[in-house]
């Protein structure tokens, strides 16, 4: 029988406990497993290789996305090195321009010492896409809607594209959420998440994963997950796969809201980021942004995003301060830029206090 988003993920990788009939997933808090006899184990030999709770968690997670395999890891940063870690010196990567900053950072500060190297470009621009690639290109990595300017790309006529190369197409799939948006059925090879953000959706525990349908490519990752080890312990998982169980309700809450603060913003800023879906939404301040930063109250102004409590950002000096200077410049984050990140509060709270502080941040409002 195949269920539907919100059965699966309440129910997938998740039966009751076989030997006690909990009917929520045990944190097996333990290193290692007895052996019947050398080399015959029960299915578990060490955590590090394969655990219990994260193995409920990577079948929940992989059944979200409508794939087969998943794979947890202790990071969305762990999940997205273990798939760069498939490459060999001389391999390219095509990438989006305004991709999450720490993205940007491990692909230029680390891979590309390892001799693979990037090209970003506008991924919402098709024929940019394909102009980028050549001979040795091997990934084609979206991130969509990008961060933070909320600019969005075609899976589908991108995944075609590569196929056409004979590349891997791999979405961070972070801000839509598979809610939203599931890029295995619009042609991706590879999902990749930060689940710190909607997926946990509580700011109470990191985490990432690595989602894919391609049987050859899981094994691959799966020998680096556990030769590399930045794996997720089992109160990690746990607290993740809680979240899960009301991530589809979050994020219907947070997305009325989201349009609700849209209609309240697009009469008072001179510019707004929002790609009519999704709770996250940018603007411009005119004025000072640091000003406008200390004046709201209810916000919290903290890196991260997808929490029950709303959260805003200053790009330039805080997700995207890793970024050199000008290229943060070239691809458009301004230093009068806000990110929100829509939470639960009553949004009523939510537009008041914004109104408050463009107000009394002595923020221009010119239009
Ligand atoms: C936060 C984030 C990451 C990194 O995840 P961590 O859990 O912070 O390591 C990767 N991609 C996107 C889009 C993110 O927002």
């Amino acid at each position: 029988m195949s269920y539907r988003f919100d059965t699966l993920a309440i129910h997938a990788g998740q039966a009751n406990d076989e030997a006690t009939g909990a009917v929520t997933v045990p944190i097996y808090q333990t290193s290692t497993f007895e052996q019947l006899e050398p080399g015959v184990s029960r299915g578990y030999d060490y955590s590090r290789t394969a655990h219990p709770t994260r193995r409920a968690l990577e079948e929940n997670l992989a059944a979200l996305e409508g794939a087969r395999f998943g794979l947890a890891f202790s990071s969305g940063m762990a999940a997205i090195h273990n798939v760069l870690s498939t490459l060999r010196v001389g391999d390219h990567v095509v990438t989006t321009q305004d991709l999450y900053g720490g993205a940007w950072r491990i692909f230029v500060k680390y891979f590309a010492k390892f001799g693979i190297d990037f090209t970003f470009v506008d991924t919402s621009d098709l024929a940019a896409v394909e102009k980028a690639i050549r001979p040795s290109t091997r990934l084609l990595w979206l991130e969509t809607p990008s961060n933070p300017l909320l600019k969005v790309t075609d899976i589908a006529a991108c995944a075609a594209i590569a196929r056409r190369h004979g590349i891997r197409t791999v979405v961070d799939n972070t801000f839509a959420t598979p809610v939203l948006q599931q890029p295995i059925a619009l042609g991706a090879d590879v999902v990749v998440h930060s689940t710190t953000k909607y997926i946990n959706g509580h700011s109470d525990c990191l985490g990432g994963c690595v989602i894919t349908n391609d049987e050859l490519f899981y094994n691959e990752l799966k020998f680096f997950q556990n030769a590399i080890g930045a794996v997720p312990g089992p109160q990690d998982c746990f607290l993740i796969l809680r979240g899960i169980k009301t991530l589809s309700l979050r994020v219907e809450r947070q997305c009325a809201s989201a349009r609700r603060i849209v209609d309240f913003l697009q009469e008072r800023v001179s510019r707004l980021y929002y790609p009519g879906f999704g709770a996250i939404v940018s603007f411009e301040v005119e004025g000072d942004a640091v000003e406008f930063a200390r004046s709201l109250e209810l916000w919290t102004l903290a890196e991260s995003l997808g929490s029950v409590k709303s959260l805003f950002c200053h790009p330039a000096t805080m997700t995207h301060a890793s970024m050199d200077p000008d290229v943060r410049k070239s691809v458009g984050i301004g230093d009068g830029l806000i990110r929100l990140s829509v939470g639960l509060e009553d949004v009523r709270d939510l537009i008041e206090d914004l109104e408050q502080a463009l107000v009394g941040g002595r923020v221009a409002c010119a239009r």
